[in-house]
């Protein structure tokens, strides 16, 4: 075999299938509602686009220094701060390492912290990279069962019973992707306090993905997990990024902030690999995070409106089961009471396209193969009909 070890086992993204199948019934002229984007259908700001357009002018276009420029990793540091104000000690730039977005910050996250033998947990549902990432840095994912009473967030009690000696990061992520469901202070207060007084958890580093913290419907503010408990500082490290607050998916930028030593690490590690990102996509994203929050309000607000829009059709299916998402651009919908014998959510999603000319994205590689996940982060009219066509699917089943 002349492919490396680490290969083995990881996952190619399981939604290409489908995505072939989308792409060959639209090329046939059939009408397909689309409802499995991962990405924000908005445009990204005005300012961004001038920032890179005088950047190119002004020739800011070389290499940039590995962990980011200054001002944006100023900017970053003050974001930060300003979620996690109880810091007796805030982020300064030099705690900021500036990626190719969240996915890369992740990735140089897991790969400068783990090795053979160590083990991630990763509550279910989950983004589904998490474990691969986990896998490509040669440790094992242990997936933590969550329950619909818990709206499927991970509790001390879900995460206790899959801890082990060889546990070294715990992944969360608030907002979820693909749940939507949000951890509230106290949630998030009471696994802190686990990590910061429990033997067994003394260890556990925390990776904290935040890249939806800005798509909230709780009308509270957002909760960050370093928050609830600063004691931790040292042993988390906080991603987030401009793909999907900002609409900038294509721009590639996430970021880590972390402690000195951890950052260290992660700056090695990309200064051997990809080296800074993108010098336009920086200028872009300084334009973009200097702007007040009014300037994405708008989105906000439609996001919201057409979450209860889908709510409310999805509700008309009788056997639906639906957690209602209080953060980013998803529903997932426990499909279990239509599954036929022996079907699996690939499976159910191929028969929504085929029957209902809907795609979905099935809940399997999210870890919840009795769900799928759709998206609202399309127009209005298109959101209406693939929901209404779901709706009348499931009542047929
Ligand atoms: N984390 C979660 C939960 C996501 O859903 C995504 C993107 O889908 C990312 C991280 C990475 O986003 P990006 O690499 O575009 O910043």
């Amino acid at each position: 075999m002349i492919l490396a070890k680490r290969l083995n086992g990881v996952s190619e993204s399981a939604t290409l299938k489908l995505n072939a199948a989308v792409q060959a019934m639209k090329a046939k002229g059939e009408d397909i509602v689309n409802l499995s984007a991962g990405e924000p259908d908005f445009a990204p700001p005005k300012a961004a686009i001038e920032a890179v357009e005088k950047a190119l002018r002004e020739n800011k276009s070389k290499y940039t220094p590995v962990p980011g420029i200054p001002e944006l990793r100023e900017l970053v540091a003050k974001k930060t701060n300003a979620q996690q104000s109880s810091l007796k000690n805030p982020w300064k730039s030099s705690d900021i390492v500036v990626s190719n977005g969240g996915k890369q910050a992740i990735f140089n996250t897991l790969m400068a912290l783990i090795g053979p033998g160590d083990e991630v947990l990763v509550p279910a549902p989950y983004w589904l990279s998490y474990p691969e990432m986990v896998k490509l840095a040669e440790g094992t994912p242990v997936i933590v069962p969550t329950t619909h009473e818990n709206k499927l967030l991970a509790t001390v009690a879900d995460l206790k019973k899959k801890v082990t000696p060889k546990t070294k990061i715990l992944i969360l992520n608030s907002p979820s992707n693909p749940t939507g469901a949000t951890y509230s202070f106290d949630q998030y207060a009471e696994i802190g306090k686990w990590l910061a007084t429990d033997p067994t958890a003394k260890n556990i580093l925390v990776i904290s993905d935040e890249i939806y913290d800005q798509i909230l419907f709780t009308g509270k503010p957002f909760v960050s997990f370093l928050q609830t408990t600063p004691e931790l500082r040292d042993r988390v490290i906080t991603i987030n990024g401009m793909s999907k607050g900002a609409a900038m998916t294509g721009w590639r930028i996430g970021w880590t902030v972390a402690t000195s030593a951890i950052t260290q690490a992660i700056n090695t590690l990309q200064g051997q690999s990809t080296s800074g990102i993108c010098a336009l996509s920086q200028a872009a994203a300084v334009a973009a995070l200097t702007l007040p929050p009014a300037e994405f309000a708008a989105n906000q607000k439609t996001y919201h409106h057409r979450r209860d829009l889908a709510l409310e059709i999805l509700r008309q299916a009788e056997k639906l089961k639906v957690v209602p998402p209080e953060g980013a651009f998803y529903i997932f919908l426990n499909i279990g009471a239509y599954l036929k014998p022996g079907e699996d959510s690939l499976s159910f999603a191929e028969r929504l396209l085929a029957d209902a000319k809907v795609a979905a994205v099935p809940g399997g590689p999210f870890g919840a193969d009795d769900s799928l996940r759709i998206s609202f982060a399309t127009d209005e009219t298109s959101l209406k009909k693939g929901c209404e066509r779901i709706r009348d699917f499931l009542n047929r089943c």
